[in-house]
């Protein structure tokens, strides 16, 4: 039986030593043999060579360096890939995901779930607009799609029957959280508290976030674009509605000349369109990435290659 451990590393080459001496000794504890996947999602610092001397050093070590920045959910994916495990823990590299509870993590696997999932206690030192960011976000996720994934986390281990299924799974955008919520499986989940960051600071973008926020709405709900047509009918209700008063008030002979209904339609009818048109482009735009069919990430070395 092997468990392998999963990190994503983003312009982590300070951080990276200190997860490795954190983690290493944890997963020897358990008794199991392992393996670790280091993904570097395209750094600009000296990421790749500590990974690189790092797994010179250790050969349970193994590295994948991506050509150029793709994102934590295809670091994701490219460590799921690669990994060989029977049990595939998937942690943060910067250990806001205790290391401490892995072998919690593997006694709850052992009794037979193939999902265990870390769910936030707290959210840990954040900045009110980024807890702000997270609450509007899930809550819009949860409405639209039914998953209530607030407080779940990146933070979870797999059975290696769950890996194969997500293997199949074909989209190119994916969303990790939602999708293994949406796989099933044996599931049960412990808690954890977001511990503090040691080196640097989020690596996410303000930008980044929002892009993963529409992908993850978009790629489980359609009722953005259902939205569409619920407020076409209503308006099309108003307007018969304002249609006959207004038909009632010429035929009385008491219409005025209204420059501000007219206006004010303009403005509702016109702010809609554009508001729908918008709407239907993110879709139409996420069908053109999938129909491209790209690959998730591309590797441009490993460790493993010599
Ligand atoms: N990360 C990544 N690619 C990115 C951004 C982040 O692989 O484009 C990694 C990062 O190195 C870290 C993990 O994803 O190991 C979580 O990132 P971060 O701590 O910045 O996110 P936060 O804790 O703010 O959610
Ligand atoms: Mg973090």
């Amino acid at each position: 039986m092997k468990i392998s451990l999963l990190i994503p590393f983003y312009n982590e080459e300070k951080q990276i030593p200190i997860t490795l001496d954190t983690v290493v000794p944890i997963l020897a504890s358990t008794g199991y043999d392992f393996e670790l996947i280091l993904v570097d999602d395209g750094s600009r610092d000296a990421t790749w060579s500590v990974i690189g001397e790092a797994s010179r050093l250790d050969n349970r070590i193994h590295g994948i360096h991506f050509s150029r920045n793709f994102g934590k959910e295809s670091a994701i994916c490219a460590a799921l890939d690669a990994s060989v495990g029977d049990a595939v823990i998937l942690m943060d590299g910067d250990l806001q995901h205790p290391p401490q509870h892995i072998p919690e993590m593997i006694r709850l696997w052992e009794a037979g779930f193939e999902v265990v999932e870390g769910v936030k206690m707290t959210r840990g030192k954040e900045s009110l607009m980024s807890r702000l960011n997270a609450h509007v976000f899930y809550g819009l996720f949860h409405w639209f799609s039914g998953y209530d994934l607030r407080n779940a986390s990146d933070f979870k281990l797999l059975d290696r029957r769950v890996v194969a299924k997500w293997r199949r799974l074909r989209e190119h955008d994916t969303f990790f959280r939602g999708l293994s919520a949406w796989l099933g499986f044996k599931r049960t989940t412990f808690a954890f508290e977001v511990a503090a960051r040691q080196t640097g600071g989020s690596r996410w973008s303000i930008f980044k976030l929002a892009g993963l926020s529409i992908n993850a709405i978009t790629s489980f709900s359609m009722m953005p674009l259902q939205f569409i047509s619920i407020i076409g009918s209503l308006m099309l209700i108003g307007s018969v509605i304002l249609a006959i008063q207004t038909l009632f008030n010429w035929f009385a002979g008491t219409a005025a000349g209204g420059f501000t209904t007219v206006i004010l339609l303009q403005l509702l009818i016109g702010g809609s369109i554009m508001l729908s048109l918008g709407l239907i482009g993110i879709y139409i735009a996420r069908i053109f990435t999938e129909v491209k069919g790209r690959p998730r990430y591309i590797i441009g070395s490993t460790t493993d290659e010599k």
